[in-house]
């Protein structure tokens, strides 16, 4: 097991494919400057299933889920899907993705074995989307969550970050349009986890913002704190039901206490948490000859050093070196 000093086991694998992206999300990079990662320093595809494989096999990891980056910029990203859908035990796989490509590529990821899929839209508005990721792609995104959706990638999930005075105003215009589509809309409060260190906490839209909007125009009934467990998202019946709408306030609601993640960055280095400092290499011993044993063992070592929150409220945070894109989120 993955089990850290205050008796959390992490069964929840969060796999960067790539820090590269098609989007510039404000709240995520700069325009431009942003150092990739070289080539070499990415794990192969094979170093990935062999990581993956260690996690289920060794480390009791349970879900496996596919970030960036970008993941669908990664080639071999059904291939990699697909062998880590033959692992015994089956991790469940899931993709966090912007959408751009899904239309192409959703029916052969269903095929390939991903059970669940995240898509990342913010606004209704392609003017407004072209502010927030400074590129012309909103249909793309709306035509690859209808294919993802035909290739039966269900629930399927759509997370959006609201930035004041962008979007704040469409929480109950979203929350309309994935309830007509069947999505299940999930708000995520912004992090200081841009690339430019720009996150200002004053700026960000609170979870108490974006539930009262949504009481504005809908009935919200909360799901309650047993059956958010380890999940970020705390969750409301909308109307009465059966679909739900979450809120993940990792700033102003933390959910630490019950964190179930272990993160491997696309060069192979695990992460703790997502607002960790440091970071435990397994790529070179992996590619020194390391042991599966061993590798586990880095691993469990790694996980003991995961503190009990995010230091968020500390007044002392400093943001991690590494941008939401690099870490995988
Ligand atoms: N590119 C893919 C996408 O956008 O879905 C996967 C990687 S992206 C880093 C994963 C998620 O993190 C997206 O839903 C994105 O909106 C969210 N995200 C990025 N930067 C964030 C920030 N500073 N605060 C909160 N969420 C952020
Ligand atoms: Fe790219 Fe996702 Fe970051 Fe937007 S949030 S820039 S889509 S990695």
């Amino acid at each position: 097991m993955l089990i850290d000093t205050y008796g959390r086991v992490a069964t929840d694998l969060r796999v960067s494919l790539t820090d590269r992206c098609n989007l510039r999300c404000t709240y995520c990079m700069p325009e431009e400057g942003l150092q990739w990662l070289a080539k070499p320093d990415l794990l192969t595809d094979d170093e990935i299933v062999r990581m993956v494989r260690i996690a289920v096999t060794d480390l009791g990891v349970t879900e496996v889920r596919f970030t960036g980056g970008e993941p669908l910029l990664r080639p071999g990203l059904a291939g990699i899907v697909e062998r880590c859908a033959a692992l015994d035990p089956r991790p469940r796989l899931s993709l966090t993705t912007n959408g751009i490509g899904l239309r192409r590529t959703a029916a052969a990821l269903r095929a390939a074995g991903l059970d669940r899929i995240n898509v990342s839209l913010d606004t209704l508005r392609p003017d407004v989307f072209h502010t927030l990721t400074r590129r012309d792609r909103h249909s793309d995104v709306i035509e690859g969550l209808a294919a993802a959706s035909a290739a039966g990638l269900a629930p399927l999930k759509v997370n959006t970050v609201l930035m004041r005075g962008v979007n704040d105003n469409e929480a109950a215009d979203l929350l309309g349009w994935a309830l007509e589509h069947g999505y299940e809309l999930r708000f995520i409060e912004q992090m200081p986890l841009d690339a430019q260190h720009g996150w200002q906490r004053g700026d960000m839209v609170t979870a108490d913002e974006i539930i009262g909007s949504l009481r504005s125009r809908f009935t919200l009934t909360p799901e309650g704190e047993s059956v958010r467990g380890s999940a970020p998202a705390e969750r409301w019946l909308v109307d009465g039901g059966p679909a739900r709408v979450g809120v993940i306030g990792s700033v102003t609601r933390p959910f630490c206490r019950a964190c179930d993640r272990t993160r491997l960055t696309a060069d192979g280095q695990v992460r703790n948490c997502l607002f960790a400092r440091e970071e435990s290499d397994l790529r070179g011993p992996l590619r020194s000859g390391a042991s599966d044993a061993e590798i586990a063992g880095l691993w469990r070592a790694a996980m003991l050093g995961k503190k009990a929150g995010s230091g968020l409220d500390d007044p002392a945070f400093l943001q991690p070196d590494r941008p939401m894109s690099a870490i995988g989120g």
